[in-house]
């Protein structure tokens, strides 16, 4: 600033105001003798010119505070914001603009984004190093010479490309959206492929909308807060068994996926790289509770799920022991039903209905004989029928744990031949029109489906004991299964 000092803080020579901001080189050259014209025409002292010059940004590009340009002027805040007022108070009185301002609106006009911008202007020489100026500032620089067209082509032209890159965010947003799955996963790879941007900028996108992001791979989990789907999976597992192996943590995880009708995201190796940069081999659960906090907790139907697999000596159990045990601890079932098949602290075994904790190893030979021991002590339920007019059918529903849990029924073909494709909306005949959801035997014939809940009802409402045959008559005149009540002793 000492050549500033020196030579240029005076008002002498400058006897033509413009040829004096016609001769400006420069971007931060025209800043200044614009602000050192109006300086002179609005009778600011001298002393004056250097804090204003630090404080205006588009007298040089930066910007300090008020405070900070009165201390340079030794004088009060007050002062300096008069000082400033009266500057902006006198009108510049010029023939026309400064050959400089047509110079940027050239760069402007020819680049599609604000880098390409900067970069033609230091190819023009406007600005010679870095980039201090805001476009903001230019713009306002841009104002002060007060011909309104030229102002308009600047503010339409930066328009233009704030406008293209918030559509560019927008189909960002909508790409991520798409790419991140139930659990909060996310491949930055795949992002990057998709938007034909680099991984790092694909963070940066993903910040915007979900804060918390943990993982520095390609494989990210992404929040917008709170712990997400992804770590209440994961901890629910912890919770139940610990360490667990890579493995079982992500058959955790699909099993969410699934049930959400969400893509699993990354492959397995990827999957697995992310969990061990995030919870490792040992300590796993103080490890993911140091990342999300201490929030996560198992349902109320998750800790008796929990206790009652315990009780099991082998951990297995078949899902109609699971509902029995339901409905001697007074428990809703469907919401047992549910978490049988959403919970990630459990898995299906293979083979029909036999279940275990998360954790709990057994092997295939053992989860097959706990299956051929249940079905020695308990036969399928099958369904008796008869036709009692020609759109009557009458239906002897064994009513058992397994049917109450909406399992399997064995029909032989005549029956599933008459009922086949048909809906029949159930209810009871104690409450009339009041529907328990829709029966139908499914392809194979062995399944009745929404058949729960007017079983429930029967169970609860009518006390209908276990072991007892209910009986439904089936009309196929308005397709209506109705509950017979009287039947229900027999
Ligand atoms: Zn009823």
């Amino acid at each position: 600033m000492t050549e500033i000092d020196n030579q240029h803080l005076a008002n002498e020579g400058i006897n033509d105001a413009q040829a004096y901001v016609d001769g400006a080189g420069t971007l931060d050259d025209l800043g200044f003798r614009t602000l050192r014209i109006l300086k002179i025409q609005s009778n600011v002292a001298d002393k004056y010119m250097l804090p204003l010059l630090m404080r205006l940004p588009w007298a040089d590009g930066n910007e300090v505070s008020l405070q900070a340009a009165a201390d340079v002027a030794g004088v009060s805040r007050q002062r300096m914001a008069q000082i400033q007022a009266q500057l902006y108070e006198t009108e510049l009185q010029l023939e026309h603009s400064p050959p400089l301002l047509y110079k940027m609106l050239d760069a402007v006009r020819s680049a599609s984004t604000e880098d390409e911008f900067w970069e033609k202007a230091q190819t023009y020489g406007i600005v010679d190093r870095g980039r201090t100026w805001s476009l903001d500032a230019v713009g306002a620089l841009f104002e002060i010479y007060g011909f309104e067209f030229l102002t308009q082509e600047w503010n339409l032209a930066v328009l233009g490309w704030t406008e293209k890159e918030y559509q560019l965010n927008d189909v960002a947003r909508e790409c991520i959206r798409t790419h991140r799955n139930s659990l909060g996963l996310l491949s930055t790879v795949s992002v990057a492929a998709d938007l034909q941007i680099k991984e790092d900028e694909v963070r940066a996108l993903v910040k915007e909308t979900y804060p918390h992001v943990y993982g520095s791979d390609d494989l990210i989990v992404a929040n917008s807060r709170g712990p997400g789907q992804f770590f209440s999976t994961l901890i629910k597992q912890l919770l139940i068994h610990e360490p667990l192996t890579f493995q079982e943590i992500d058959e955790g995880l699909r099993r969410v996926v699934a049930q959400r009708s969400s893509v699993v995201v990354g492959s397995p190796s990827e999957r697995s790289a992310l969990l061990g940069e995030l919870i490792g081999h040992d300590d796993q659960l103080a490890r993911a509770v140091k990342i999300v906090g201490d929030v996560v907790r198992l349902s109320e139907s998750e800790v008796w799920l929990r206790e009652v697999f315990r009780a099991s000596p082998s951990g297995l159990l078949h899902r109609d022991e699971i509902v029995e045990a339901a409905i001697k601890d007074g428990r809703s079932i469907s919401s047992v039903n549910a978490y049988l098949s959403t919970s990630p602290i459990l898995r299906r075994c293979e083979g029909v209905g036999i279940y275990r904790l998360v954790g709990r190893e057994t092997s295939d030979d053992a989860v097959r004989s706990y299956r051929a021991a249940y079905f020695n002590g308990h036969e399928s339920p099958k369904l008796h029928y008869r036709l009692v007019s020609a759109d009557v059918l009458e239906l002897s529903v064994p009513f058992t744990y397994s049917s109450i849990a909406g399992g399997s029924f064995f029909s032989d073909k005549t029956l599933s031949s008459l009922i086949e494709s048909q809906t029949f909306a159930s209810r009871c005949g104690c409450d009339g029109d009041e529907g328990y959801g829709e029966i139908r035997l499914t392809d194979n014939g062995v399944y009745i489906l929404g058949f729960s809940k007017l079983l429930h009802h029967a169970h609860g409402v009518h006390d209908v004991e276990f072991g007892k045959s209910l009986t439904v008559m089936c009309d196929f005149s308005d397709l209506s299964a109705t509950l017979v009540l009287a039947d229900a002793s027999s």
